[in-house]
């Protein structure tokens, strides 16, 4: 039997981030497609919209003249919502006859019978229909939130997305039949209906993927981020089955604190540092904000100012990407397996100011603890550590976030009964220990993995929802408490699956 023959594949979503270098005449032109996806997005925001105000109406109606009660005439009133389905339907079917798509609300009133723009025929039809079932995922999304499916923060009623507000971005999914999305050289990118767009840097390893079949695109997603165009290839590939090392074995278990002070501390000792861009950049940002106040509305001086704040921005978000990436990188090919507790990011930097009812204490140190939290990217590490353990047989095993992680000596088992966020040093009164308290919590994070039960989990990176997390510690508790698990919330639906990364080649 041969080797090939005789190794494990597992099958992997990831995706590969390309710089473009688009001509002038097809960076217009990109724009032209985002603004257009914008548009449909839009447009299918306000047909939903207008078909759930018309069930408003029709409730209200009821109980006013029918005498149901409010709760009977919610549950008997049905008004089908439009949804991508349809709409796509429309765009097939009904070029120039606006009447059957009025008649299923798919055309907003007043749109009857105009002329449909000229962008529905020159852009390509899958990036108009991403963006409808982007609106569809923000309507389910903001139902389920409403309902209580959906876990985490309340989501507000769908917006439109405004331009030079909203990113500027449309999404082309694969059509396996026409291989529409591909390499046409390992620099040059072809996207259908559009033609192709010069790489900035080169794809040779995608090229050679492709070439031979380990990889399949399923969809691209051109974007803006300041002054650069970005397509973001998500792919299908196919990797041996990973398998731990040995010296990963021998290594073991490390735990990990995501933090503030440090971007993490590991339970060996050691306390990796945070590179803080933010506050290098702080001083040069803050100036340009300041005369952009200042600039007049409309002119070029603010118009250049504006531009160099997003350069500014863009860079500084690209070197915490990259810093977040090393992070992970390190721990991932170093143990076999990684201890971190479950981060509530949306918790810790939720507004400090709180509510009229409930004024937040200690506003202006929780706002600069909210700059430093969001500088860090605790969230970016524990979700790059997601996609990376899968692919490298590395176990990820998440601690339960009430697990007394920060309180517990390390040594001795003796839980403080306080312990504030100003002590960066763990002292036991019970058995002496003196620690810095992001180790001390790491050592514990380290204990509590690594009695953790081993998943099979981890082997199978093909999973469609985020893991749940491996809590070896009080469940009911969590179950009450939790409110906002990152990621915790499974895809609305089928067609989205948990994307990933990126991966800059
Ligand atoms: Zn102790």
């Amino acid at each position: 039997m041969s080797v090939q023959a005789a190794m494990a594949t597992t099958i992997i979503h990831r995706a590969y981030r390309l710089t473009l270098d688009p001509t002038p005449q097809q960076a217009r032109k990109l724009s032209q497609w985002a603004g257009a996806a914008r548009a449909m997005y839009n447009h299918a925001i306000a047909a939903k919209q207008a078909s759930h105000r018309r069930w408003l109406q029709e409730v209200a109606f009821a109980t006013y003249e029918q005498e149901l009660t409010e709760e009977q005439a919610r549950k008997s009133i049905k008004v089908p919502i439009p949804t991508a389905y349809g709409f796509n339907a429309w765009l097939t079917e009904t070029r120039n006859t606006h009447h059957d798509a009025a008649e299923k609300g798919l055309l907003l009133p007043g749109r009857d019978g105009r002329e449909h723009d000229p962008w529905m025929h020159e852009v390509n039809r899958s990036a108009l229909v991403s963006a409808m079932r982007h609106a569809d995922d923000a309507w389910t999304n903001w139902i389920d939130s409403l309902t209580g499916t959906r876990a985490g923060r309340k989501i507000g009623y769908p917006r439109f997305k405004k331009r030079g507000v909203a990113r500027d971005s449309f999404t082309i999914t694969h059509d396996r039949k026409s291989l529409g999305i591909r390499l046409a050289t390992t620099r040059r990118l072809r996207i259908p209906t559009f033609g192709e767009i010069r790489i900035h840097d080169h794809a040779n390893r995608l090229h050679r993927k492709l070439h031979t079949g380990t990889v399949e695109v399923t969809s691209v997603t051109v974007s803006r981020h300041g002054p650069r165009w970005y397509a973001s290839l998500t792919v299908e590939e196919t990797i041996p089955t990973p398998r731990l090392s040995k010296r990963k074995r021998a290594a073991g278990v490390i735990g990990v604190d995501l933090g503030v002070k440090v971007a993490a501390a590991l339970s060996n000792g050691e306390l990796v540092p945070n590179p803080r861009f933010k506050a290098s950049h702080a001083k040069k940002l803050a100036r340009l904000q300041k005369a952009l106040t200042k600039s007049q509305k409309g002119s070029r001086n603010r118009a250049q100012i504006v531009q160099k704040i997003g350069r500014l921005t863009h860079l500084e978000a690209r070197q915490r990407e990259g810093h977040a990436h090393n992070v992970a990188n390190r721990l991932v090919h170093t143990w076999a397996i990684i201890g971190i507790e479950d981060l509530n990011v949306a918790g810790m930097t939720r507004s400090s100011r709180g509510t009229i009812e409930k004024p937040g204490k200690n506003v202006r140190a929780k706002a600069g603890l909210n700059r430093s939290i969001l500088d860090v990217a605790p969230a970016q590490i524990r979700h790059l550590l997601d996609y990376k353990t899968a692919w490298s047989g590395t176990q990820l095993v998440v601690i339960d976030r009430w697990a007394p992680t920060s309180k517990k000596c390390s040594t001795c088992g003796a839980v403080k009964a306080k312990l504030t966020l100003a002590e960066r040093t763990f002292e036991c009164e019970a058995c002496g220990l003196v620690l810095d308290r992001d180790i001390n919590a790491a050592r514990n994070i380290a204990a509590l993995a690594a009695v953790a039960p081993s998943t099979e989990e981890t082997q199978n990176a093909r999973r469609a929802a985020p893991r749940k997390p491996v809590s070896s510690t009080v469940k009911q508790r969590t179950a009450m408490k939790r409110e906002d698990p990152p990621g915790s919330s499974p895809p609305s639906n089928g067609r989205t699956f948990h994307t990933v990364l990126v991966q800059v080649i």
